[in-house]
Order: C-alpha cells, then structure tokens, then sequence
C-alpha cells in the first residue's frame, strides 16, 4: 500500500494535519490524500455548517504547502465531496474553481435519506429500509455517471448502518460495478468500519468479483478521522488487500 487516498483533517470532522501525517509516516506509507469532506448544499441535516471545504479549502492549501517542507511523504490536496445529485452542476463549477488534485464523492445522503445514522430507520419497515438501500444506489450510479469524480468513495456505505445492513443485494453491486466499468471513476477499498462494527472493508469483500469480472481496479483509503485509526487501519488494509484478488490502482495514475 503506498499510498492512503483518504483522510480527514480539522478542516472537516478529522484531527490536526501534522498528527495525520506523522501517523501515515509511522504505517509506512508514501502517499497520504488529504480529503476533507465538502458538502456544498445546505441541507436539512445542516451538514453545510460543518462541512465547509469550499469557504476553507485556499487557507488549508497553504497549510498543506508549509506541511510538504516536513515531510517526505507526497501529500494531495483532495477532497471528499458529497455528491447530491441536484447538485451536480454547481459541484462541477466548485470543482473547476478549486482544481482539486484528486476528488472522491461520495453519497452521504439523498432523496432525505440519511446514510450516516440509524436515527431515521429504528421503527422502520423492511420494505422503507430497502426503499433508502435503493435510492442510495441509484445516486451512487449517477455520481459514476456524471464523470465529476476520480474516486468512488465507500460505495456500500449503508452495510455500515446496522438498520440497513443487509438490504443491499447482489444486483445493486452490479450495477455499480457496470457503471464503474464505464467510467473514469474508481471505487475505493474503504477501511473505515474495518476494525468497528461492521468488521470488514467498503465494498463487502464477498462481492469484490463482481468487480474484479468486469475489470474495476481500486484504490486504498483508511478513511481515518484521528492518528490511531490510520496507523491501525493501515496493516489491516494491506492483510486484507493480500488475501483478496482485487487489482489495486496507484492514485497517480488518475492525476
Ligand atoms: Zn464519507
Ligand atoms: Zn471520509
């Protein structure tokens, strides 16, 4: 694993910029992708105010510049946008501005879905629960469509959510997959929930075939937040990769 092509600083919901990359020096890695999140709609879960990459995204390049001086590791300055798809134009626009070196979007919620928290689907029915699993998805294939993004970011995100779990079914990891097969977006090995809850990788490892069959390479992100989950996230993504078949992608090749 050479590079981590996803972690967040304080310039969203991560910690300090200098912690995150003495952690990626630690686990050994060469590259770490800086990618905040960056929500540019103000939405009901009032994400706007907390995610605010686009009003930040100019004073954190500088920050980024003075960190290359310390450091041997390349370090991108990227983004994770999320993706709402009334949204795409204005994404387009922002991301044109601010010449990203790399961007993952990603689907954190959609149609007033929230794919980020149980709340909304405790005392829900099975068949709510897969109407949200199915929406999702139908966005997920739209961000790959719109060809706006490098990287597809934790393309099952709602395995993650214990009342979602298991309502995503083979046919929706295949279309994502023919959509990816398509396009010059790659999907990420996410470990975000790989030492938590969930206990296993984005996408679900049992479906990486369908990828694999259809020639989608990856990418490797720990999606750390903090120090201690990168330098942990790090060997367990690289047992992981080790074991599977999956074809990995140098983040250099999409810039
Ligand atoms: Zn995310
Ligand atoms: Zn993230």
């Amino acid at each position: 694993m050479r590079t981590d092509v996803h972690a967040h600083t304080t310039y969203s919901d991560g910690s300090d910029l200098s912690a995150m990359i003495e952690a990626a020096e630690a686990a050994g890695v060469d590259g770490l992708g800086l990618t905040d999140h960056c929500i540019l709609t103000a939405d009901a879960f009032g994400r706007h105010e907390t995610y605010d990459l686009d009003e930040t995204y100019e004073r954190r390049r500088e920050h980024i510049d003075r960190a290359r001086e310390t450091t041997d590791l390349t370090l991108y300055d990227a983004a994770e946008l999320s993706y709402v798809p009334e949204d795409s134009d204005r994404i387009a626009e922002f991301l044109t501005t601010a010449d990203f070196d790399y961007t993952i979007g990603s689907v954190h919620f959609a149609s007033g879905y929230d794919y980020t928290s149980d709340t909304q689907y405790v005392d829900s029915s099975d068949g709510v629960r897969r109407e949200a699993v199915e929406c999702y998805y139908d966005a997920v294939v739209e961000l790959v469509e719109t060809e706006l993004f490098d990287v597809l970011g934790h393309l099952d995100l709602p395995e993650r959510l214990e009342t979602l779990r298991g309502h995503t079914r083979p046919s929706d990891y295949d279309r994502v997959a023919a959509a990816l097969s398509d396009s010059r977006t790659v999907p990420e090995l996410n470990a975000g929930r790989v030492n938590g809850s969930l206990g296993r990788l984005h996408p679900n490892p049992a479906m990486l075939s369908t990828f694999a069959d259809r020639g989608v390479d990856f990418v490797l992100g720990t999606d750390s937040h903090r120090p201690d989950e990168l330098r942990r996230r790090v060997p367990t993504l690289r047992d992981r990769v080790a074991q599977s078949q999956i074809d990995l992608l140098c983040i250099d090749a999409l810039l």
